[in-house]
C-alpha cells in the first residue's frame, strides 16, 4: 500500500510545482474554455438555427401573416415575434417548444442579421405595400450591450498582455539572474567574463614561440605579484598594455598566461559587447566592468577586439547612431583609465588586429602606451607551438615536428592547435591507436583546402578539364623561378574547389616585382592550358581570375610597381579611408589604372600561354598522370620535366616533399 499512498501525494505535489505565472495562465485559459462551453446558453444568446435569410422572412413569415412584431437591436439584427396563434402552426411548432412543457417560448423566435437599418425599413414597406398602416408590422427599437462581452473584450488582452510581459520579464531576469547582466534591469551592467586564478591554469607554459612578448610581459607578473619591489623605487607600471597582432596569433592565451602566472582574477570581454542598440549603454558597462575589477584587486582587465570601440572618433559621421555610442563608450573608457592611479593593481590589457585605426587618445602615455606586437610565427615558432599543442595527443614514433612546421607556413597559433585537433579526431575515425604523419597531412590539406569530397559526380570530359588546368598550374609554377615550389596537385573536389595545388611559401619579408609577376603568370596557367587544350575555357578560373585581379591592382595602386602610374601608393594604413566612398585619385589616373592592371594581367597571360606551348608534351603528361592517379606530387612533376629544370637551383624552405 504504502508505494501507493506515495504516489498519491506525489500527484498531488505537482500543481503545487508551478510557477503562480502557470497557474494564472491555465486559470484564464480555463475560464475562457468555460465561458466558451456556456456561451450558448448566456441570457440574450439564441441558437444559431432561428437565423433566417430575409427572403425566408418575406416568403414565409410575413405571407403567413404570422408576424407580431419586430424588435431592432443595435441597429444590426431583428428579433421577431411570431404571434402566439401560431403556436399550433406545423410551420412554427419548433420555434415556441421551450424545454419546460406547457410554455410557450416567448420569442424572439426568429433573428436576421440586417444589412443596414435603412435598406430593412425599406424591404418591409415593400413587403407590407398593400396593408393598412394600422396592421402593419409594429418595429421598435433597442439597444442593449451585453455586459459580459464587454468586459471580457477589453479583459482578455489586457490580462493576455500582463501574462507576456510577466513572461518575458521572467525569462530577461532569469538570464540575467547572475553575472552577465542580459536582465532588463541589468542593461548596464557589464558583460565581462570573471575567471578566477584557481579556474586559470594557462601558464607561459601553454604559450609558445612569443619569446620577446612573454618577456615585456613577464614585468606585468612580477608586479602583480610582488608590488612592493617596484612601488619601493618610485616606478610605475603601464596601466595599459595592447597586444597586436592578427587573429589567432596568442593575443588571449598571453593575456591568459599573464593571469595564470600572477595568480590574480581575470575579467575577459569582447570590445564589440560594449556597444549595444541603446545610447549609453555601453558607457554604463564599461563603468561597470571597471567598479567590479577595482573590488577584485589585483586582477587583469582583458579587452579584446577593442578596435570595436576604440576607433578613432569622429570617424564615418554618416552612421552617426552608432558612432555616438561608441564615441560614449571610449570616452568612458579614456576616463576609466585615467581615474585609477597607476599602481592600483587593475592592469587592462586589449587586443586588436588594427592598431593603426584606434584613437590616438587611446595610444597616449597612461593608457594603452605599451604595445606589444604579435607576428604569425616563423618556422622556429611554429615548431615550439606544435610541442605545446602535441603535448595531450598520443602520437606515433614517426611524427616529424620541423617537418610539420615547414609544411604550414603562413598558419597562426590558432590554425596549429586547430590541426593538432583535427589529425586526432582524423586518427580517432580511422580507429588508430596513435596519431600518425598521414593525420597531420590530412588535417593540414582539410584546414587549407577543406574536406575532401570524393561523392562528387564530375563527368570524364569536365575531369580532363580540371586535370590539364591544375597541370597548367603545376608546369608554370615550376617552370618560374619566383614561384613557391610546387608541392602536390589534387584533383579531387574539396570544399568549394574542384582541384587544389599546394605550395611551400618561402618565408621571406620583401616580395620584387619578377615574383608578383611570376606568380601572376602561375595563377593565369589554368586558364591559358584550358585555352591552349580545347581552344574554349571554363568556369573553373573565377578564383584564380579573382585573385589575380586584385594582385594586379596592388601592384599598380598600392606598390608602385607600374611604370605610367609611377612610384605613387594609394594605400592608407590609417584606416580612415575604410569608410568613405570616394577614391583617393583622379577619374583620369583611375581610368589609367585600369588600363595598366589590363595590360599587366593580358602580358602575364600571354607569357603563361608561351611557355605551355613550348612545353605542351609535358603538359599533356602531367594531366594524363593527375586524370589517371588524382593526386600527384612535385616528384612526379620532376621526373616528367626530366632534365634540370631552371628551378631546381633555388633554395626551399623545407625540401622535403611527401
Ligand atoms: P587571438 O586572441 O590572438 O585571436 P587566441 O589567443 O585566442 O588568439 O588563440 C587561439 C588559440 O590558438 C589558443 O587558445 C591556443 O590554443 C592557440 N595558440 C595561439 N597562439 C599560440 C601560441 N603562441 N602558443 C600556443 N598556442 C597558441
Amino acid at each position: 500500500m504504502k508505494p501507493h499512498r506515495q504516489e498519491i501525494s506525489q500527484k498531488k505535489q505537482i500543481p503545487k510545482n508551478q510557477s503562480p505565472q502557470k497557474q494564472f495562465f491555465w486559470a484564464v485559459v480555463y475560464i475562457a474554455i468555460l465561458f466558451m462551453l456556456f456561451f450558448p446558453y448566456l441570457p440574450g444568446f439564441n441558437n444559431a438555427e432561428s437565423k433566417i435569410s430575409w427572403q425566408q422572412f418575406e416568403s414565409e413569415i410575413i405571407s403567413r401573416k404570422a408576424v407580431e412584431r419586430i424588435n431592432i437591436v443595435n441597429k444590426e439584427e431583428a428579433e421577431i415575434f411570431i404571434k402566439p396563434d401560431f403556436a399550433s402552426d406545423p410551420y412554427f411548432k419548433k420555434v415556441f417548444d421551450t424545454k419546460i412543457k406547457g410554455q410557450l417560448n416567448p420569442g424572439p423566435h426568429y433573428k436576421i442579421t440586417i444589412g443596414s437599418l435603412e435598406s430593412f425599413e425599406r424591404k418591409m414597406d415593400e413587403a407590407q405595400k398593400n396593408i393598412p398602416i394600422t396592421q402593419k408590422i409594429p418595429i421598435t427599437y433597442s439597444n442593449t450591450s451585453n455586459w459580459f462581452w464587454n468586459i471580457f473584450g477589453w479583459l482578455f488582452p489586457l490580462l493576455l498582455i500582463f501574462y507576456l510581459w510577466r513572461i518575458m520579464f521572467r525569462k530577461y531576469a532569469g538570464m540575467g539572474g547572475q553575472s552577465n547582466g542580459n536582465s532588463i534591469f541589468n542593461f548596464g551592467k557589464s558583460n565581462a567574463l570573471m575567471v578566477a586564478h584557481e579556474e586559470s591554469r594557462i601558464t607561459f607554459e601553454d604559450v609558445a614561440g612569443l619569446e620577446e612578448a612573454e618577456l615585456e610581459v613577464r614585468e606585468i607578473v612580477e608586479f602583480l605579484k610582488n608590488p612592493k619591489q617596484f612601488t619601493r623605487l618610485g616606478a610605475k607600471i603601464p596601466k595599459g598594455i595592447l597586444l597586436v597582432g592578427p587573429p589567432g596569433t596568442g593575443k588571449t592565451l598571453l593575456a591568459k598566461a599573464v593571469a595564470g602566472e600572477a595568480k590574480v582574477p581575470f575579467f575577459i570581454i569582447s570590445g564589440s559587447e560594449f556597444v549595444e542598440m541603446f545610447v549609453g549603454v555601453g558607457a554604463a558597462r564599461v563603468r561597470d566592468l571597471f567598479k567590479q575589477a577595482k573590488e577584485k584587486v589585483p586582477c587583469i582587465v582583458f579587452i579584446d577586439e577593442l578596435d570595436a570601440i576604440g576607433r578613432t572618433r569622429g570617424k564615418g559621421a554618416f552612421f552617426s547612431g552608432a558612432n555616438d555610442e561608441r564615441e560614449g563608450t571610449l570616452n568612458q573608457l579614456l576616463t576609466e583609465m585615467d581615474g585609477f592611479s597607476s599602481n592600483s593593481g587593475v592592469i587592462v590589457l586589449a587586443a586588436t588586429n588594427r592598431a593603426d585605426v584606434l584613437d590616438p587618445a587611446l595610444l597616449r602615455p597612461g593608457r594603452f602606451d605599451r604595445h606589444i606586437y604579435l607576428e604569425l610565427p616563423n618556422l622556429r615558432e611554429r615548431e615550439a607551438i606544435f610541442n605545446v599543442h602535441l603535448r595531450p595527443l598520443v602520437l606515433d614514433n614517426n611524427i616529424d615536428i620541423p617537418f610539420l612546421a615547414a609544411q604550414t607556413p603562413g598558419f597562426s597559433g590558432a590554425d596549429i592547435a586547430n590541426i593538432c585537433n583535427e589529425a586526432a579526431l582524423i586518427a580517432a575515425r580511422r580507429k588508430a591507436d596513435a596519431v600518425g604523419k598521414m593525420d597531420f597531412l590530412d588535417a593540414i590539406d582539410r584546414i587549407v583546402a577543406g574536406l575532401e569530397k570524393k561523392s562528387k559526380i564530375i563527368s570524364p570530359e569536365e575531369k580532363k578539364i580540371i586535370a590539364y588546368h591544375e597541370a597548367g598550374h603545376a608546369l608554370v609554377s615550376t617552370l618560374l623561378k619566383h614561384v613557391d615550389p610546387i608541392v602536390k596537385v589534387s584533383i579531387i573536389p574539396r570544399g568549394k574547389t574542384l582541384g587544389a595545388s599546394w605550395y611551400l611559401p618561402e618565408e621571406k619579408q620583401l616580395r620584387n616585382k619578377t615574383t608578383f609577376i611570376e606568380h601572376l603568370c602561375s595563377g593565369l596557367a589554368g586558364r591559358a592550358a584550358e585555352d591552349i587544350m580545347f581552344g574554349d575555357v571554363s568556369t573553373g578560373a573565377l578564383d584564380d581570375l579573382e585573385k589575380v585581379t586584385k594582385e594586379a591592382y596592388t601592384m599598380v595602386v598600392y606598390y608602385g610597381f607600374n611604370k605610367k602610374i609611377g612610384n605613387v601608393s594609394f594605400y592608407d594604413s590609417s584606416g580612415q579611408r575604410d569608410m568613405s566612398i570616394q577614391k583617393p585619385y583622379s577619374e583620369e589616373t583611375g581610368r589609367m589604372i585600369d588600363e595598366e592592371v589590363r595590360i599587366l594581367v593580358n602580358s602575364c597571360y600571354e607569357r603563361s600561354k608561351n611557355l605551355l606551348e613550348r612545353n605542351k608534351e609535358s603538359l599533356s603528361k602531367i594531366a594524363d598522370l593527375l586524370f589517371k592517379k588524382e593526386v600527384i606530387y612535385k616528384d612526379d612533376i620532376d621526373r616528367i620535366l626530366g632534365k634540370k629544370h631552371e628551378k631546381n637551383n633555388i633554395h626551399r624552405v623545407g625540401e622535403k616533399t611527401y
